[in-house]
């Protein structure tokens, strides 16, 4: 299966295997969270499987369980950061429309100050 791979090319998957530096808030047997490069929030970590998805376009009902634990890690880094009372946003830009930037499944996790609705 290919979202079992892992991409020699993806900056992702380097994280998820400890080859490229991140600042980790959270980390288990298949998801790391780590703190986005470039914040647009005082709270913005990104929730990653460590195997290669290439965007939530690809994945499937093989996906769920994965997708099920991912969000739950963003409940459980939104706690741990201290934003789960006063709000915060989870975003997965999938595709080129919407922006996507990095070709590896990323949740964003947005928080610390109100945010605006809609998104540009
Ligand atoms: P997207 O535009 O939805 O694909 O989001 C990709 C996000 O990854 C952007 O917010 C980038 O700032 C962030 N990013 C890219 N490379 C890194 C990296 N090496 N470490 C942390 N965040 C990164
Ligand atoms: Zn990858």
């Amino acid at each position: 299966m290919s979202d079992q791979s892992y991409s020699d090319t993806c900056v992702f998957c380097k994280v998820g295997k400890g080859l490229v530096r991140a600042d980790i808030v959270l980390q288990g047997d298949d998801i790391v969270v780590f703190k986005d490069i470039h914040p647009q929030a005082p709270v913005h970590v990104l929730v990653i499987p460590r195997q290669h998805v290439t965007a939530l376009w690809e994945a499937d009902q093989a996906h769920m369980p994965l997708l099920g634990r991912m969000l739950l890690a963003c409940n459980e880094v939104a706690q741990a950061l201290g934003v789960e009372e006063s709000g915060y946003r989870v975003v997965v830009n999938s595709g080129a429309d919407a922006g996507q930037s990095v070709d590896h499944l990323h949740f964003h996790v947005l928080g610390g100050r109100k945010l605006q609705w809609p998104p540009g």
